[in-house]
């Protein structure tokens, strides 16, 4: 099956109603036959429902779907984005160990690498993304994973995973993608050799500003631990949220041609428009690294960021001047987000660490939502005018 029977046809059983469209099961746990049955599941003998925190129907159906989308065997479920980074990387990292992240990373995840993990000893350099010759030697004897986002949220910098694939085969090392602003379906790392492909649900899977989640895919081997912890942590998605996930991955890849097209007509559009410095966009031919986003992604995503010539007094203008956007922290949305991420996602950031990943004064963000393509332009023309 392709992609988009994949995401619509593969579905939990249907019950003894002969339902079309799966339920819902919130329940909290399930019940047995007889303490045989108990016993056995208990055991890990038989395979079948216990608990909600780590075994529920609509967790299954969605992390089943995902894990198929993705291209690997399995995949586990979590609350939130940030949950999935924080499972993957505690189900595999212990103290002592050490990590390579890329640098350009989501705030929070950001602020969990540099501040949290070192509280446990688990130690980490930014992988020198732009000099591959470079990374042999940011390898440690006790290097045990490499993290990375691409496209980076919001600086959309583009790493080359077939590159940092390889480096990870000869080093033997755990290799971890947040997937989150490509989905699996521009873009799937497990082909370039990614171990662990991360999502944070809320945005482009949900799709339309409902719930949190997150999801972890890879391999059993690699899977196994990161469910471990779950289970005996706790960060579990909730059946509601896991319904909602699954019923949206059933439009993604529709979804996903229109804010890809809309994007792409948007980030042509302001490029030739008055104030704006640059137009930052994967697809675009003067995108830094363009070719390598055309390598690995199938569309440019529906993310555009721009650079205003007044810096940081126009943004807040253009902000405070749109009508039909939306001025939101989210993103991945049917409506269209405009954003200011030195003032909010990552205000807690230095500015040096902010200048680092790319993340201006005057950086706007766009998250191109799935409105008429020229309402969104005549809303920007008329609030870009004000400026
Ligand atoms: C939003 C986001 C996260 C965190 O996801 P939540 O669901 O908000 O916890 C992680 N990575 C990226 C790239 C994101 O955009």
């Amino acid at each position: 099956m392709r992609f988009e029977t994949k995401a619509i046809r593969q579905k939990l059983k249907t019950t003894a109603e002969r339902e079309h469209s799966t339920p819902i099961f919130p329940t909290s746990s399930f019940i047995y036959e007889d303490a045989e049955q108990m016993r056995a599941l208990f055991a890990g003998e038989q395979t079948g429902n216990i608990y909600s925190r780590f075994t529920n129907p609509n967790c299954q159906e969605f992390e089943a779907k995902m894990a198929s989308l993705e291209g690997t065997e399995t995949a586990i479920s979590t609350a939130s984005g940030m949950a999935a980074n924080f499972a993957a990387l505690l189900g595999h990292l212990k103290s002592g160990d050490h990590l390579l992240a890329s640098r350009a990373l989501f705030g929070s995840t950001f602020n969990m690498i540099s501040q949290y993990l070192p509280q446990w000893g688990i130690t980490y350099d930014w992988l020198d993304t732009a000099s591959p010759q470079n990374w042999d030697q940011q390898v440690n004897i006790n290097t045990k994973l490499v993290f990375i986002e691409t496209p980076s949220n919001p600086g959309l910098e583009i790493i080359d995973l077939k590159k940092v694939g390889a480096f990870c085969k000869k080093h033997d090392l755990i290799f971890a993608v947040d997937n989150c602003f490509a989905t699996p379906y521009l873009q799937q790392p497990a082909k370039f050799g990614a171990d662990l492909i991360i999502h944070s649900a809320t945005k482009f899977i949900d799709g339309q500003g409902r719930v949190l989640g997150g999801v972890i895919c890879g391999n059993e081997k690699v899977i196994k631990p990161i469910y471990q912890f779950c289970r005996n942590s706790g960060p579990s998605l909730s059946p509601f949220n896991a319904w909602i996930l699954s019923k949206s991955l059933e439009t993604l890849a529709v979804r996903m041609d229109r804010h890809c097209q809309n994007a792409l007509e948007l980030s042509l559009w302001l490029s030739e428009q008055q104030g704006i410095k640059k137009v930052n966009y994967p697809f675009l031919e003067t995108h830094p690294q363009h070719a390598i986003a055309k390598q690995q992604m199938s569309q440019g995503g529906g993310i555009v960021t721009f650079e205003l010539e007044e810096g940081l007094e126009a943004g807040v203008i253009l902000m405070n001047s749109v009508q039909l956007l939306s001025l939101s922290a989210n993103l991945g949305d049917t409506r269209t987000i405009i954003s200011h991420p030195a003032s909010t996602t990552h205000a807690k950031l230095s500015e040096a660490d902010r200048i680092n990943i790319g993340i201006t004064p005057g950086l706007v963000r766009l998250s191109v939502g799935l409105e008429h393509i020229e309402d969104i332009k005549n809303d920007l023309a008329q609030a870009i005018k004000l400026i």
